[in-house]
């Protein structure tokens, strides 16, 4: 399976490539060519496997460049290795009669972040060597709180990776901010910036895209990657815990076979719900999306009519996570809406830059 930029269809290359870089030189995110559709029996088939066993199989649909015994790697490493307080990695749990709660946050910094930012750095070591490159990971990481602690953790020591977490200095909890400030590992730094989160997202993504920037450190032996949700290796493991979590649903006898359910998911910079559609289109019978915003609420916004306007006062709120007028992950979204129109990706996205604003036809959004 090949990747596209939501910028530029007519680029290609392998996921390993995709992840290694983190984002596309032409400021487009990578997106798979198509969506794999998993089957009754492909769902069957997961029932009664460990989580690191389902996500290795899940893997292996969209990153066909690694074999399987790789991604087994990848996924012991992440998920076997005793950082998760259960064996299982995810519980589902009753909250009332029908509602059920996808507990994702047993890992070890207690972030949903980390079911993705523990697999990542190891994913990344392994693009890294398989795209012929010997150069070190340097991971730049704009934070509104929970991906900063979550990703020095996952990273901690990793070799051939450094990593640098930039959080706005006003935004995070102050239990958030100490626990980046405490992060252990020769390989990680931490950075205050005076503004809100998507001054820290626009900053990162400024750099990326800097050729003098990576000159310096092509110089050095060393190039950049994301470990937000810009990039496509934190994407797919959040695909996981979507059809891991229906496929444990099935064998708790909670819902029959193609039963449908719908799911509430936080958002922020749309990379969470947006993993849940993509789960959606492989064939996971879920009915309804729903979008949670808190009062930065510029994707509800955007969803009732059209309108994606950044344009607002930006509040800081009790839950800095989901504090994101800039939602990188949309773009993916509206590729795939469009049937792939990178040419009006292209427009709206300019337009979101020069204005803060871009406006899509209703039927879309
Ligand atoms: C990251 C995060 C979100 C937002 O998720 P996105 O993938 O950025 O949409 C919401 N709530 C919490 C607690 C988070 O850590």
């Amino acid at each position: 399976m090949l990747y596209h930029s939501t910028r530029n269809k007519s680029l290609s290359v392998p996921a390993a490539q995709a992840i290694a870089q983190g984002i596309a030189a032409d400021g487009g995110l990578f997106v798979p060519e198509c969506i794999p559709e998993m089957t009754a029996a492909d769902f069957n088939a997961l029932k009664n496997l460990p989580y690191a066993e389902r996500a290795a199989r899940i893997f292996a649909l969209y990153l066909t460049d690694f074999t399987a015994e790789e991604l087994r790697e990848c996924t012991k490493n992440a998920y076997e290795s005793g950082s998760f307080e259960t064996p299982r990695v995810q519980e589902i749990s009753t909250l009332a009669d029908g509602t059920m709660l996808l507990e994702l946050w047993h890992g070890p910094t207690c972030a949903f972040k980390d079911m993705a930012l523990q697999i990542l750095p190891h994913f990344l070591t392994k693009s890294i060597k398989k795209s012929g490159i010997d150069r070190e990971v340097v991971i730049l990481t704009a934070t509104s709180g929970d991906t900063g602690k979550a990703a020095l953790a996952g990273f901690q020591d990793v070799k051939g990776t450094k990593i640098m977490v930039f959080y706005p200095e006003d935004g995070v909890s102050s239990m958030q901010k100490r626990q980046m400030q405490t992060q252990e590992g020769e390989n990680v730094r931490v950075c205050a910036v005076k503004g809100n989160f998507d001054d820290c997202q626009n900053g990162v993504k400024a750099i990326f895209t800097d050729p003098a920037m990576q000159e310096v450190l092509a110089d050095n032996r060393m190039q950049f990657s994301s470990a937000n949700s810009i990039n496509w290796g934190r994407l797919v493991p959040q695909i996981v815990y979507y059809v891991s979590a229906y496929v444990t649903m099935l064998e708790q006898g909670i819902l029959k076979e193609g039963q449908r359910f719908n799911l509430t998911v936080p958002t922020g910079n749309f990379g969470n719900i947006l993993a849940a559609w993509y789960a959606k289109q492989m064939g996971v019978p879920i009915q309804h999306l729903v979008c949670a915003s808190n009062v930065n609420n510029v994707l509800t916004e955007f969803i009732e009519t059209g309108v994606y306007d950044r344009n607002r006062t930006f509040h800081a709120t009790v839950s800095p996570s989901m504090d994101i007028l800039i939602s990188s992950n949309l773009e993916r979204l509206l590729y795939h809406m469009t049937h792939e129109d990178d040419a009006q990706i292209r427009e709206w996205f300019d337009a979101l830059k020069t204005d803060g604003k871009y406006e899509v036809p209703i039927e879309i959004a």
